[in-house]
């Protein structure tokens, strides 16, 4: 498929995959101020009928979409007679990827679920705009084989982002590392012994993002941080001793960029997600987003220390997985996936997400990513791992 430029009078055709979430919606917004060159074409979410009703009849799409079947049929009856296509079931973030009057699509799913989507979008040569970061640490392999198809990947997630707008004009070969940033999380300071007994509504209040549940969690635990490391391996081609990761919790600075002449790039804004997703839809353009302006006052304190891998030891996890390498990587966010779920249900506790993974990867012997079906049974073979883990130690 031929890509479109933005050229006066034409919109570009958006599908959003999981527009009822935190990144879905704060997209939408974008969305809505730039109707001159956006065109939602496609919504999709898992089961939110009443949000993704609004959604539609705001929108007015071409097709909407539900994973789950029970809330897919009640939309349907709901927009009935309004001329939108409604479907069910897991194919339709595929269909909605693939969407022919789709150029943009937007991938905000949230777990390995989004991978089908994002190698689908790739292969139908759209342009992506990534904020499901699982898609590229369980199938990484997978989206460089399909990247080659002619779509055009352009990342979400904020520090990769700004590695992004970083790396811009540059060459590739000049680039020394990457530095992530990360805001440290709610129990940043935070001693072993206190993070026994932290609880999910203490994990769910982070100090500068507001975020869907799994990766807020992720992020007191560090293990976002530690998928975001497997997903700049991934984006930027880049091994894993030149990818380094370090603590700035005032959230401006969203990542730096070492070069060979020993110059730092980085990139500084307020913490607000619909500026990296405001410049993934508009690239090469930049649009103007609903985000407050940076001022010099915002930069007045900017600190940054190291991680204590110590005490957070899911960053450790995750770069152990990277350099294992093939099905590694799958296991671990499959396992991380099953370890977030049961604390936020109170069955486990927060040092347990950590003791989980760690269980399940040291089990772990993987093998070569060539197919969807290798991730697939790897990430089988975690959760029912995981599991039995809990078993073991929980009964
Ligand atoms: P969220 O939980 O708020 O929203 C998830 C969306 O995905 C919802 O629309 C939901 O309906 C849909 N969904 C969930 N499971 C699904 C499934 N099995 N099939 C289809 N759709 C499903 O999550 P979020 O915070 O918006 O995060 C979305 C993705 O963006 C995640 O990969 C996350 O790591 C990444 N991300 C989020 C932020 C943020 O600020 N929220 C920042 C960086 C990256
Ligand atoms: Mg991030």
């Amino acid at each position: 498929m031929v890509r479109k430029e933005v050229t006066p009078g034409e919109r570009l055709g958006l599908a959003v995959l999981g527009s009822t979430g935190s990144i879905g919606r704060q997209a939408l917004e974008v969305a809505r101020l730039h109707r001159d060159r956006l065109r939602v074409v496609a919504l999709v979410a898992r089961s939110n009928a009443d949000l993704l009703e609004e959604q539609a009849r705001e929108f007015l799409p071409l097709m909407v979409g539900l994973v789950e079947e029970g809330p897919a049929s009640r939309l349907r009856e709901r927009l009935n007679g309004t001329g939108i296509e409604v479907r069910a079931g897991a194919g339709c973030l595929v269909e909605a990827a693939a969407h022919p009057l789709a150029e943009v699509v937007l991938n905000a799913v949230v777990g390995s679920a989004g991978l089908p989507a994002t190698l689908a979008a790739l292969g139908a040569g759209k342009k992506l705009a990534l904020a499901n970061k699982e898609s590229l640490v369980a199938g990484g392999d997978l989206v460089l084989q399909a990247l080659s198809g002619g779509g055009e990947l352009i990342p979400v997630d904020s520090e990769h982002s700004a590695v992004f707008h970083c790396l811009s004009g540059e060459d590739p070969g000049s680039v020394e590392r990457i530095i992530l940033t990360a805001s440290g999380g709610p129990f940043r300071g935070y001693t072993r012994g206190e993070l026994e007994g932290v609880t999910p509504e203490m994990a769910l209040k982070h100090p500068t993002w507001s975020m869907g549940p799994r990766i807020t969690v992720d992020s007191a635990t560090l293990m976002n941080k530690g998928l975001e490391v497997i997903e700049a391996h991934y984006l930027f081609g880049l091994p894993y001793d030149r990818i380094e990761v370090v603590v700035h919790p005032q959230s401006i600075v969203h990542s730096l960029v070492e070069f060979r002449d020993g110059s730092l790039a980085a990139q500084l804004s307020v913490p607000d997600m619909r500026i990296p997703i405001g410049l993934a839809l508009s690239h090469p353009e930049r649009w103007r987003t609903p985000a407050r302006r940076t001022t010099l006052e915002d930069l007045r304190e900017l600190t940054f220390e190291p991680v204590d891998r110590g005490t957070f030891r899911c960053l450790d996890l995750a770069y152990r997985a990277g350099k294992m390498g093939g099905t590694a990587t799958a296991v671990l966010n499959a396992a991380d996936e099953v370890a977030v779920e049961l604390f936020l249900r109170g069955e486990i506790g927060f040092l347990d997400i950590e003791r989980m993974v760690e269980a399940v990867l040291e089990d772990h012997r993987p093998w070569r990513v060539e197919t969807l079906d290798d991730v697939v049974a790897a990430e089988e073979w975690a959760r029912s791992r995981a599991l039995k883990w809990r078993k073991e130690k929980h009964g």
